[in-house]
């Protein structure tokens, strides 16, 4: 069995904002606060994080995550990686550096930013050892392994990486998908896609388009991440087909 936890499902900002601002979520939900995006995978021994958010410290306090194998990277951006830096107790408790996987101009982009991290050095020692994702990979542990496919989808100016395994995929910053990878996206148990506002995004996907790709793929559920401040919870869980759902930080489930 796989656990899938959503760590936080908020847009770059979270919600509320650093300046209270709480833009159209009904400030008594606390499913309307949010954190940045990151999820977590749980299958045996076997525990890998999808990105670092500036949140994980407390995203894994959170969800009483006990240890780190690998982080997987769907991209640099800020939300997604800035807090690599929480990994060096995970490295402390494994007593070997931690492997984070993502794309060759992700990866390099992480190793100029923080340097530290993979080569050591201004009394640091290296917590960190990167690879460059393949397109099929397998991470084992013990007698666990899970299965997983990647592949680059569009993200404004830039590709992020979408992660497949177990019948779930994650797409978390998302504006569009080659009709290539629709293949990989069929016959899903879970679709966690981006769905940032209403309106329409230049990178990302907004909520009609996030309904759209969903009623095409026709995955089991639909879980809607990356949520702004105009899409509140209530609002969300009321408009939607019953099959698409609006995520709230921490839910989870098993395949
Ligand atoms: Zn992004």
């Amino acid at each position: 069995m796989t656990k899938f936890t959503i760590l936080g499902c908020g847009s770059s900002l979270g919600s509320p904002w650093i300046t209270n601002n709480w833009g159209k979520l009904n400030k008594k939900n606390k499913l309307n606060i949010r954190t940045r995006c990151s999820a977590h995978i749980k299958k045996g021994d076997l525990s890998i994080l999808i990105d670092t958010s500036p949140d994980i410290k407390k995203q894994i306090l959170d969800n009483k995550i006990k240890n780190i194998d690998s982080v997987l990277y769907t991209h640099e951006h800020a939300d997604q990686t800035s807090g690599i830096f929480e990994l060096r107790p995970f490295f402390w408790q494994n007593k070997k550096p931690i492997n984070i996987y993502a794309d060759k101009r992700c990866l390099k982009l992480l190793k100029d930013k923080y340097d530290y991290c993979f080569y050591g050095g201004g009394g640091y020692i290296p917590i960190i050892k990167g690879n460059l994702v393949k397109n099929n990979f397998t991470l084992r542990k013990k007698n666990t392994q899970i299965k997983f496919k990647s592949f680059l989808i569009n993200h404004g100016h830039i590709k992020a990486l979408a992660y497949v395994f177990e019948k779930i995929a994650y797409l978390s910053d998302c504006n569009g998908i080659d009709k290539r990878n629709y293949k990989d996206l069929r016959n899903l148990k879970y679709l966690i896609i981006d769905c940032l506002k209403i309106n329409p995004h230049p990178s990302h996907f907004n909520l009609n388009q996030a309904i759209t790709i969903s009623k095409m793929l026709n995955p089991r559920k639909t879980i809607l991440t990356n949520l702004h401040t105009d899409l509140d919870y209530i609002f969300l869980k009321k408009n939607l087909p019953r099959n698409i759902i609006p995520a709230y930080d921490g839910i989870t489930f098993n395949v």
